[in-house]
């Protein structure tokens, strides 16, 4: 036990050490956890989501070459966007999950997931775009990193990144990818993923409002109630809709939609099985 509290000891000082080495990056608050501890939980993360195809079905990029084409240019373009702080550090890798579920995710360090049920849900890039900027906000800002220190604490977090507790990691897995979970962000990391969706999107040709398609849509179905991770009800859909109008005003960015060139979001979606 003294050997374990002395190792702790020793990762807490490590972590410390990056802390007063690497400094803020655009902002984003420095936390125990390193970059590269974000990248290694967030490999983990994804190795434990691809061994369990039941749960997370993930179409194959051999098997679906046009539709990864089309969302990798998507997903490239948003990163092309100076906003996103570690575009050149993080994995910035995009699966698609074969489920009738309403929802994205994005683990730490970049592993970005989206369900083809949202993808069919939505009409048009700009709405999908606006969606990836959100998830990649989450991750860029290092939003999931910040709550799973208030659930697990930074040292049994850090002793997890160190694979001294594999079975975390399933778990931590299933409160990332799942609505509702213990994992669900706060109402200001909700407003900020927002509001940086927005940001990344002004330096694109889509329609910097995009993710305020969404929440139009739920509302006008009367779908408010389902909860998806990027719903969540706080702050409420009319909130976020507006929100999302106001970041894109205060920017002065573009909410024309996208004049595509290439695949259709329609293809797109006829790609899809
Ligand atoms: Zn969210």
């Amino acid at each position: 036990m003294k050997k374990f509290r002395l190792y702790l000891f020793a990762l807490s000082l490590f972590g410390l050490g990056v802390l007063t080495n690497c400094g803020d990056k655009d902002g984003v608050k420095s936390l125990l956890f390193s970059i590269e501890d974000d990248k290694s939980l967030g490999l983990q993360v994804s190795q434990e989501i691809e061994s369990d195809p039941v749960t997370y079905p993930i179409l194959s990029e051999i098997d679906y070459p046009e539709a990864y084409e089309y969302l990798n240019g998507m997903k490239n373009a948003i990163l092309a966007s100076s906003v996103v702080a570690y575009r050149d550090d993080f994995v910035w890798q995009l699966k698609i999950i074969d489920a009738d579920i309403l929802n994205a995710f994005a683990t730490p360090g970049g592993y970005i997931y989206v369900y083809t049920g949202l993808i069919n849900y939505l009409d048009n890039a700009d709405d999908l775009a606006g969606v990836l900027g959100h998830e990649i906000a989450h991750a860029d800002r290092r939003h999931s990193v910040k709550q799973l220190e208030k659930v697990y604490g930074v040292q049994l977090l850090l002793s997890i990144v160190l694979g001294n507790d594999p079975s975390q990691i399933e778990q931590i897995a299933a409160q990332i990818a799942t609505a509702g979970s213990t994992l669900k962000f706060s109402r200001d990391n909700e407003s900020e993923a927002d509001e940086f969706s927005v940001k990344y999107l002004g330096d694109t040709e889509y329609a910097c409002n995009g993710a305020a398609s969404f929440f139009s849509k739920l509302i006008a179905n009367g779908q408010d109630s389902g909860v998806p991770e990027f719903l969540s009800t706080h702050p409420n859909p009319d909130n976020r809709v507006e929100d999302i109008n106001g970041h894109a005003s205060t920017v002065g960015c573009s909410t024309s939609p996208i004049s595509e060139s290439g695949m259709t979001y329609e293809e797109f979606k006829l790609s899809l099985p």
